[in-house]
Order: structure tokens, then sequence, then C-alpha cells
């Protein structure tokens, strides 16, 4: 365990990627505002004392339209990486994961992505869009930015997107095959995308492609917590507000930034 590890945490709140509605540019401080909620604790379920290992806020990224956006959400990341924070970013749709990813792989020249999504995100292009929240891992897989690619929760590939898996090498779980024992392992630094919509729409309803069939909170949390890796950048994106009427998906993210965050501190190694 390193106590002496640096957390952060930083907002994109842009959504211009998103194909099918808009809405993820408003989580941001949703779920800031849970974190921060009297309702809990700051300690993690795993023992960690998030009161105790304060988590700096780098705050929320102007957002600018079309390329630009991509390349200063890479150089606010890559600012903070260059203070060795440990980061997770706030989305925002999954458009923000490619930049991001680039940032880090300059930092880690070996990393690993471990992506919990409904979909494999890794169309060539979707609606013309080669930028869309549907292709970030392509962009990704391309460029050769990580070791390993590992899906879980995947319960929409199209053929065409089976063939891309098939092509990059990507490792997938896909939903249907899920099993609660599932422990992963890498010998590489790892980074997590979690796209809300990778668990069941009865747990986190506020995302724009409600999924059925999908992870329970509780499983979502285990395959963090049973984890062996060294956990150093994170996401937590597709959070949609505007289709959280309760305000449960909120608490879903705040709670999945407390365990990643506590991950991040307590280093597990095989
Ligand atoms: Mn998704
Ligand atoms: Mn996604």
């Amino acid at each position: 365990m390193q106590a002496t590890t640096r957390v952060g945490i930083i907002g994109f709140p842009w959504d211009e990627n998103s194909s099918f509605i808009r809405g993820a540019s408003e989580a941001p401080p949703l779920i800031r505002a849970a974190f921060a909620s009297e309702s809990a604790n700051l300690w993690s379920e795993t023992g960690i004392d998030l009161g105790a290992t304060p988590i700096f806020d780098a705050g929320d990224v102007e957002p600018v339209s079309g390329a630009a956006m991509i390349s200063r959400i890479a150089e606010s990341i890559e600012a903070l990486l260059g203070q060795d924070y440990r980061l997770i970013s706030l989305g925002g749709d999954h458009a923000i994961t490619y930049p991001v990813v680039k940032a880090f792989a300059k930092k880690y020249p070996r990393l690993s992505l471990l992506h919990f999504d409904a979909h494999p995100d890794i169309y060539d292009e979707f609606q013309g869009n080669r930028y869309s929240h549907a292709c970030p891992f392509a962009r990704i897989m391309e460029e050769g930015l990580v070791e390993r690619l590992v899906q879980v929760g995947i319960r929409t590939a199209t053929g065409h997107q089976r063939e891309q898996i098939e092509r990059f090498g990507v490792e997938v779980v896909e939903m249907k095959d899920f099993r609660d024992d599932l422990r992963l392992e890498f010998d590489t630094p790892v980074y997590i995308s979690f796209d809300i919509d990778g668990l069941d729409p009865a747990f986190a309803p506020g995302v724009s492609h409600r999924e059925p069939g999908g992870l329970s909170m509780r499983q979502g949390l285990n395959v963090i917590q049973r984890l062996k890796a060294d956990v150093v950048g994170a996401d937590i994106v597709e959070f949609n507000p505007r289709m959280d009427s309760t305000g449960v998906t909120a608490m879903v993210c705040a709670k999945l930034l407390k365990e990643i965050a506590a991950k991040m501190v307590k280093i597990e190694r095989g």
C-alpha cells in the first residue's frame, strides 16, 4: 500500500460526439456533488479513507468544438500526468477516452485498458464521424496505444464490430458469458474506462443508450476490487443526467469514483 499516491480528478463537459441524444456534458458537477454528499462517508468498501487522502480537483475543461477539443483534452491530461497524479476523468461521452488514453500512453509505454461497456465502441466510423463516441477504441488500437484491451459487459456487438475485435486482438468478456468469479490480472499499468451503460439500466438508468441485461452494480464493483493490477488512470463516462430522474445514477458514478480512487491508492500486485 502506497499512502503517498496522489489522485486527481478532471471534468470534460463535452458530448458533441454523442450519436443519439445529448446530455452527458452535464455530468461532471453532479458526480462531484454526489461524491461530496453527506448521505455517505468517504471510506471505500476496501478500507481506504479518501477523506484522509484528499483527491485533487483540477476542475472542468472548457469545451470547444471539434478537433480542437481532442487536443485540449490530451494537453490537459498531459499537464496533470507531468505532476504525477493518478487521474480519473469525468465525462462527457465516451469520445473523451481516445485523447485521454493518447496522453496516458506517452507517460506509460506499456499500458492496458480495462473497458466496461454495453458497447464495444470500436466502429471504424459511425454516422460519418471517426471521433464518435462509438469509435474511441478503434482509434486507440490503430495507433497501438495499449498492449491489451479487455472489454467487460459487452452485449451489442455487430458483425463489423466483431471483425474489428478480431482484427485488433481485443479480449472480450461478453455479458452473456459473464461469470461472477471473474478475476482479471495485468502485468502492465492499467487504465479503467467505465461507460455507465455497461451496468444494467435497472441500476443506472441515467444513460443515453439503455441496454438491458447488463452488469449489476455489485458485479461491476467486484471486477474492480478483485483486479490484480496497478491502476494509474480511469474515466467515468456516458452518465446522462437528463435520463436520471431519481438521481441514483449520480450516486452510482460517485461510488465508482470512490472505489476506483481507492484502488489507485491501494496497489495490489500479483
Ligand atoms: Mn456504451
Ligand atoms: Mn461507450
